[in-house]
């Protein structure tokens, strides 16, 4: 889902009508989000009018939402920049996976990507082809074993194949006593 804001009632709508570069919302919102009419046009159900819809940066959406980058030819996920909490981490992260492809006689070309807006880097992502998501919780994923911060655990227990399960507010990773790097031992400790 897409979302855009009437600037007249202040209402955040969820947009019939998003720019394909438009970054996806995955999951909940923490505040509410009103559907549009349709009267000729989507239109804002209080206002009954899309003159005042706006875009909304990602940013004045969440601000430390958690992004990943769909591959549109695959459908799978891009592991670089997974979790990435924010816009402008995530823009770091994908240019240094972007980049790391760009031969040493792109030099210009890569320092002219790293002066774009995080924004704009949404637009070179869009162009090769992925699809931004962001969601207010991490996204599942293996690569995110070593950023999971302590406080979005729930719940941990060891299952009777003996793997870790870790449950988050969203989504349920399993994982090995090896593997489980990213919490110290005492705070493991507290989940058994
Ligand atoms: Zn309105």
């Amino acid at each position: 889902m897409h979302i855009c804001k009437c600037n007249n009632c202040d209402s955040f709508l969820w947009d019939k009508n998003p720019k394909s570069s438009a970054v996806e919302i995955v999951g909940n919102l923490p505040f509410q989000v009103a559907k549009m009419v349709y009267n000729q046009a989507h239109v804002c159900p209080n206002c009954n009018t899309d003159e005042y819809l706006t875009d909304l940066s990602p940013e004045v959406i969440l601000p430390k939402a958690y992004y990943r980058l769909a591959d549109n030819q695959t459908g799978g996920y891009l592991a670089s920049s997974c979790n990435a909490v924010g816009l402008a981490a995530w823009a770091k992260e994908f240019l240094e996976y972007h980049c790391s492809d760009l031969c040493d006689d792109d030099q210009d070309l890569v320092e002219k990507l790293y002066a774009l807006s995080p924004e704009e880097v949404i637009e070179v992502a869009h162009e090769a082809g992925f699809s931004l998501q962001m969601s207010q919780y991490p996204f599942e994923s293996d690569w995110f074993l070593d950023k999971i911060p302590v406080h979005l655990i729930q719940k941990m227990w060891i299952t009777a194949d003996g793997e870790i399960c870790v449950q988050l507010n969203n989504c349920t990773i399993f994982t090995t006593k090896e593997d489980i790097n990213f919490i110290d031992g005492n705070a493991i400790s507290n989940f058994f």
